[in-house]
């Protein structure tokens, strides 16, 4: 049996998506740009397209903009900021400990050029809350970045409350949403929410595209020069294939999204009921405050790296963190911002689940994580000291 439970790295299109691009490849293939109809009817796509996202998040199709993907919405809105706060003599940007790189690299760039950037805790329960947001505020504060829902440990942050305090004090409120936008629901107005980022490939749309919400009124810069698409924010011709198969993926999840919430939260708890059973492990983060398929857990005296390679010999996907940091032997900086020791931090992992996923699958993934976990401890020299009582065990 072959389960892939890596939906938070990225997922499979689905077939509505793949159906929607196709003739924009080799029928409607005319640039936007382009006065006559080859190039309107790609256009007329694209403006669908702009309604759908926009429908979906209940923004003004006006307020979004098209970008390559996750990582290029939240660059753009974070160094937009940063610039238009400059000249306003405003240098100070609040984040949080457990962003996705894309922020948290894009804020230590800012650091390097004169910016203060404040990093509240997200405590054990992988949740900031409003009031810390707010004690964080200063006179000179341009942005506060906290991202909707964790990629890692997948809980979900007070974005209404969070919001509401920077409207309160006049401060400008971006949020990562790539993990939550599809899965949850999420409604810019409601939450109080100036700048969005969202990705397609995150919910059954392809890969390489995006886009990022700014409620009318709020000023962006530009990253890249070159041209006059998307209202000049973002020259350079459009990917209308991969616009109208992101639109049409989030129209078809948003429409299915009671449904899918229901079947893989009830997916999720077979899965934190049977992976508790493993002795000294833990799951990760708040139990309950979590998008419904995402779950991480840390079993001590091992390896995530040889827990993930067993699994894959299993033919179960997984991950031990964010798919940019796989591959690299330091913890993650998420597992250490909840308050993990090193140790432990090395021996997790994450499952994230989709509604494409069977309960099957899951009781595959049941019965062969704690195999693969005892195989595992049986080896290791950390765990016959836990053992032995030579070493103390952090998780009981
Ligand atoms: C995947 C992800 C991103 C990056 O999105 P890309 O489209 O891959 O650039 C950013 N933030 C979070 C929380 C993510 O999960």
């Amino acid at each position: 049996m072959k389960v892939y439970a890596d939906n938070a790295a990225t997922t499979m299109m689905s077939k509505t998506a793949k159906e929607a691009m196709m003739p924009y490849f080799d029928v409607v293939y005319g640039n936007p740009s382009s006065l006559y109809s080859f190039g309107q009817d790609a256009k007329t796509a694209l403006e669908d397209a702009r309604a759908k996202v926009a429908k979906a998040l209940n923004a003004d199709p006006k307020e979004i903009y098209f970008t390559s993907g996750g990582s290029e919405a939240d660059n753009q809105a974070i160094l937009s900021s940063a610039i238009i706060g400059a000249r306003k003599g405003k240098k100070h940007i609040i984040s949080t400990k457990f962003e996705h790189h894309a922020v948290l690299h894009t804020l230590n760039k800012l650091e390097k050029q004169g910016y203060e950037i404040t990093l509240l805790d997200v405590h054990e329960s992988g949740i900031v809350t409003a009031d810390e947001v707010a004690a964080a505020i200063r006179e000179d504060t341009c942005l506060v970045t906290v991202m909707f829902a964790n990629n890692e440990i997948g809980t979900i942050q007070p974005i209404k409350e969070i919001g509401a305090v920077c409207r309160e004090k006049g401060v400008l409120f971006h949020t990562d949403a790539v993990q939550a936008v599809a899965h949850v629901p999420v409604d810019v107005k409601d939450m109080n929410i100036d700048m969005l980022s969202l990705s397609g490939h995150k919910f059954h749309g392809p890969k390489g595209v995006g886009a990022l919400y700014v409620k009318k009124g709020i000023l962006i810069s530009n990253l890249i020069e070159g041209g006059a698409q998307e209202r000049g924010k973002r020259a350079g011709t459009e990917n209308v294939p991969a616009i109208v198969g992101m639109a049409a993926a989030l129209e078809e999840s948003v429409l299915h999204m009671d449904e899918n919430i229901a079947k893989i939260t009830a997916m999720r708890e077979q899965l934190i009921e049977g992976l508790s059973k493993i002795p000294h492990g833990k799951l990760n983060g708040d139990r309950n405050v979590r998008v419904p398929g995402t779950v991480n857990f840390c079993f001590e005296g091992i390896e995530g790296e040889s827990l993930l390679l067993l699994l894959d010999d299993a033919g179960i996907a997984a991950s031990s963190g964010s798919a940019c940091t796989s591959g690299s032997l330091d913890p993650s900086h998420v597992l250490l911002a909840i308050g993990l020791p090193h140790e432990v931090a090395h021996g997790s992992l994450r499952l994230s689940i989709c509604e494409y996923n069977t309960p099957e699958e899951i009781a595959h993934i049941i019965e062969n994580v704690p195999k693969v976990v005892e195989y595992l401890r049986s080896m290791s020299p950390v765990w016959e000291d836990l053992k032995k009582g030579v070493k103390e065990y952090v998780i009981q």
